[in-house]
């Protein structure tokens, strides 16, 4: 980021803020408050390290909310409009984290069978079934499909 603001590069950096390190187990770092060893601690604001390399526009984005999706696009419109680098923390629980009680099935009379879910989502517990998506057992219920799928998937 500093050599992006030093150099005026025109980007976008989207950081992902899933208040953990979801892909090597779920361990504290810096950003979360909490030590390896379960102590409270100072934790680093993302937005504040971005801040001290310069960047002018950074914005923290709420992905919990039902309306997330669309303020995302909206949020990233924005970013990528702004002239010279700006920074989105996009900040939601990991649902490993929050593990909801509400899992998603898809409505096979309401479904089209457009294949959108399968083709652009690539969530891995959403398999063809004949001509129509069906999800598996083992969904984590973190909602997304039901964000892009303009059938809406029932719970
Ligand atoms: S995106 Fe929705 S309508 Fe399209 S195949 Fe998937 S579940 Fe069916
Ligand atoms: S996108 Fe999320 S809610 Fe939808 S099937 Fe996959 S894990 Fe479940």
């Amino acid at each position: 980021m500093i050599n992006a603001v030093y150099n005026g590069a025109n980007i976008t950096l989207a950081v992902l803020d899933n208040r953990t390190t979801a892909m090597t187990g779920h361990q504290p770092h810096p950003g979360v408050g909490i030590t390896a060893l379960g102590n409270v601690s100072k934790a680093i604001d993302i937005a504040d390290v971005v801040r001290s390399c310069g960047v002018e526009y950074v914005k923290i984005v709420n992905t919990v909310d039902p309306d997330s999706l669309e303020s995302c696009i909206k949020a990233a419109k924005e970013a990528m409009n702004f002239n010279g680098p700006s920074v989105l923390v996009f900040k939601g629980k990991c649902v490993g984290i929050t593990k909801p009680d509400k899992y998603y099935k898809i409505n096979p009379e309401a479904c089209t069978g457009c294949g959108f879910c399968i083709k652009e989502l690539g969530c891995p517990v959403i398999n063809l079934d004949g001509d129509k998506p069906v999800i598996q057992d083992n969904c984590s219920g973190c909602g997304l499909c039901a964000q892009i799928c303009l059938q809406k998937p029932s719970v």
